[in-house]
């Protein structure tokens, strides 16, 4: 039997996803996100808050998570124009990696897909322990595979709206630095229903997060629960090119440079699992910029690893959005363009759409 990708208005053959973003959060609702740090809200001044032109900056750093102004959720208009924007340029098809802490009612993506004719693609699974709804809060892997797998087969919350993979996220770490078990159960529900059904599993990543803690992530999905490495996607890869602290370093003597390594990159793109340049555009100015990342993938791509990469630019809230000013979905031509000077010119259709298609396709 042939191979499809399931959007929200239904299954397409792989042949038609086209030019893809393949991570980005449509309507999200970041309430839960916002939980464990929303104590800081009462800190800020409500009117720094407001998506007015005068607090672009820090919203861009940030603080727009802390935003009621700037949350995607339900404003479809805002949406549709993102995508519209996406489609300027050629952009055929949209990765929505929203699950359930994070995600919007599935009858609101249909009519922005149906509005814009973007093919858009979404998710069953959960989000990191501390944005959970409390009825997942401290269940196990069993519980959380009949979750997904009821959505798999009829659909999220009630309606005919299917998942197009599984998304979890790995990224809290314990006092004694192990990482949550809670976040690697979910996981492994995951790696299950990916071994029974072929989706491929999503799995985002980020700080505090040691290279042997991405290491461990990978090897829970291949090594413990037999996943096939061509069904997983490691998000936010690019995240790590440069950590934080490196910043310090750099600031205090004038002879050191700043670079960046891609090391332990090419020990998780080794195991041949897909990984996610998926923060094109964006400007905390702790993480990598985009000449970081840009830098780091070419590096890669010398190497060959360029049929496992994927990109996005993980827009989150409005302050991200091409509405206010920033790149929304539009970041690729600019940056990725840049790959034509270096000999890399075929990469670029493998980066945003033969890959995103063959991690899609199940
Ligand atoms: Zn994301």
């Amino acid at each position: 039997m042939s191979k499809k990708i399931t959007t929200v208005l239904g299954d397409i053959p792989p042949e038609e996803l086209g030019y893809t973003t393949a991570h980005e959060h449509v309507l999200a609702d970041i309430t839960l996100l916002g939980r464990e740090v929303m104590h800081h809200k009462g800190n800020i001044p409500a009117e720094m808050l407001e998506l007015r032109m005068e607090n672009l900056a820090s919203l861009r750093q940030g603080m727009s998570i802390f935003s009621d102004d700037c949350s995607l959720a339900g404003d479809i208009d805002f949406a549709v124009a993102e995508f519209k924007a996406f489609q300027r340029i050629g952009g055929r098809s949209v990765v929505d990696a929203s699950p359930i802490g994070l995600r919007a009612p599935a009858e609101l993506l249909k009519e922005a897909a149906q509005r814009s004719g973007i093919h858009l693609v979404t998710c069953t699974g959960i989000y990191y322990a501390a944005a959970r709804p409390d009825e997942y809060i401290g269940k196990d892997d069993r519980f959380m595979y009949e979750v997904f797998k009821k959505e798999i087969e009829n659909g999220i919350d009630g309606t005919d709206v299917k998942p197009g993979f599984l998304k979890c996220a790995v990224n809290t770490i314990n006092k004694d630095g192990s990482l949550e078990k809670s976040e690697l159960d979910a996981l492994r529900a995951q790696a299950r229903l990916s071994n029974e059904t072929g989706l491929s599993v999503h799995v985002h990543t980020g700080y505090p997060m040691t290279n042997e803690h991405l290491y461990e992530v990978v090897d829970v999905a291949l090594k413990e629960c037999g996943m096939n490495p061509d069904r997983l996607l490691m998000m936010h890869q690019d995240q790590f090119l440069r950590r934080g602290n490196e910043n310090h370093a750099y600031l205090a003597n004038p002879e050191t440079g700043r670079n960046v390594n891609t090391d332990y990159l090419e020990k998780i793109l080794d195991q041949g699992v897909y990984v996610g340049f998926d923060s094109w555009g964006t400007y905390v100015t702790t993480l990598p910029d985009d000449y970081d990342r840009l830098k780091g993938l070419i590096a890669i791509l010398k190497k060959g690893y360029g049929s496992q990469i994927v990109c996005g630019h993980d827009c989150s809230t409005k302050a991200y959005g091409k509405t206010a000013g920033s790149y929304g979905y539009t970041r690729f031509p600019e940056m990725l363009g840049q790959l034509h000077a270096f000999g890399l010119s075929e990469e670029v259709r493998k980066l945003t759409v033969e890959n995103p298609a063959n991690l899609l396709a199940y």
